[in-house]
């Protein structure tokens, strides 16, 4: 137990961390409790692997990760001034509250989003008011008209899959201009329209993405952030003042490649989107409901069926989804959108289910 009767526990910063969801390793199990991408990553990465050259393991990796950098710049239309990498978008995120969230006015997100924004902001005593979405789970845009020392949300928001339009988001980036307005699209390669072209216009505005959805590289741990170059200079600063090799010599080398290679990328998540449209059908026959979702999951819940009960029914037949106990969501799964065998074996999982 972590009770502060010894002196020098008084001074320890006391946190209580995030839960990533699990990573069970069983032979024949479905994971769909992580949003990561059934299929793998680019050819062009695993022949990068094959012939990686060992010996530049031996050098620190180049601290401003140039090349990864100046691949994402091009691919983007941006100049390499305008991107920031960081190991998964959650280094990104969390180096972003530590530079642009130092106001005494409270951060504002969502009351149902991604769950490590409150832990970073408990870490870094940054003070935050929630704005509960509404009844459809939608974020109401008057809660972030009003002061506030930044704002943050991810777009679809996590774990709703529920997206908002680009002028939604200029009006909060417009209205908002004294503070950093961060737009998380951890998401947004599944159908979404990115608010990346804003950022020419409006230097408050950071967008962050990742490769860990959309690119099948979980594993390798690449997130970036992209806007004016003042925002990318201060976050550069933050992170030299860390650690100044954040990314490893692999990640940089295999990061790129994936890059290259974009028509695997666009064929693999028009797959994603055909089994998420094809699955919204099966599971309203089921009798689950669920708003639209514009990502790589699907936020449901069941007309008769506690979620609590499906969640662990089905971990017994070794197929993993996401829930959460927590206020509000409760009776609902979020189910990831994995390959089209993966999601026919969850429907009839499912139904045995609900019968009985
Ligand atoms: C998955 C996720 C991230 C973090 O992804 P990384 O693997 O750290 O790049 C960030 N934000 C949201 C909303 C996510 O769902």
């Amino acid at each position: 137990m972590r009770s502060a009767k010894n002196g020098w526990e008084e001074n320890v910063r006391k946190v209580t961390p995030y839960t990533p969801g699990e990573q069970p390793d069983r032979p024949h199990m479905i994971k769909l409790n992580t949003n990561e991408n059934p299929y793998p990553p680019a050819p062009a990465v695993k022949e990068a692997m094959k012939s990686f050259p060992m010996d530049i393991l031996r050098l620190y990796p180049d601290p401003a990760v140039g090349r990864l950098t100046c691949a994402l710049a091009d691919y983007y239309g941006l100049k390499p001034e305008n991107v920031f990498v960081g190991v998964g978008s959650d280094d990104v995120l969390a180096t972003a509250f530590l530079t642009f969230f130092n106001s005494k006015k409270p951060i504002l997100f969502p009351d149902i989003t991604y769950s490590f924004y409150d832990v970073w902001a408990n870490l870094y005593q940054i003070p935050y008011k929630l704005q509960p979405l509404d009844e459809d789970f939608a974020i109401v845009k008057e809660d972030y008209l009003q002061e506030n020392g930044g704002i943050i949300f991810p777009n679809p928001n996590a774990p709703t899959g529920v997206i908002q339009k680009i002028e939604f988001i200029e009006d909060i980036v417009k209205a908002n201009r004294n503070v950093v307005v961060i737009i998380d699209e951890a998401y947004i390669d599944f159908g979404g329209e990115s608010c990346l072209p804003l950022i020419e216009k409006y230097e408050n505005l950071l967008v962050v993405q990742t490769f860990s959805k959309s690119r099948s590289l979980a594993g390798l741990r690449i997130g970036f952030a992209m806007g004016h170059e003042k925002l990318i200079s201060y976050l550069n600063d933050v992170k030299y003042s860390i650690n100044s090799y954040t990314m490893n010599q692999p990640s940089i080398v295999l990061g790129v490649e994936s890059i290259k290679e974009d028509a695997y990328f666009k064929e693999t998540i028009e797959k994603v989107i055909a089994t998420r449209e094809r699955s919204k059908k099966k599971l309203k026959e089921l009798g689950f409901s669920f708003q639209d979702s514009y990502s790589n999951f699907i936020f449901a819940t069941h007309e008769s069926c506690p979620a609590k009960e499906l969640f662990e029914a089905l971990k017994k037949q070794d197929i993993y989804v996401r829930y959460f106990n927590k206020e509000r969501i409760s009776d609902y799964l979020r189910i990831s959108i994995g390959t089209d065998e993966e999601m026919d074996r969850l429907f009839e999982a499912l139904s045995c289910i609900l019968k009985h």
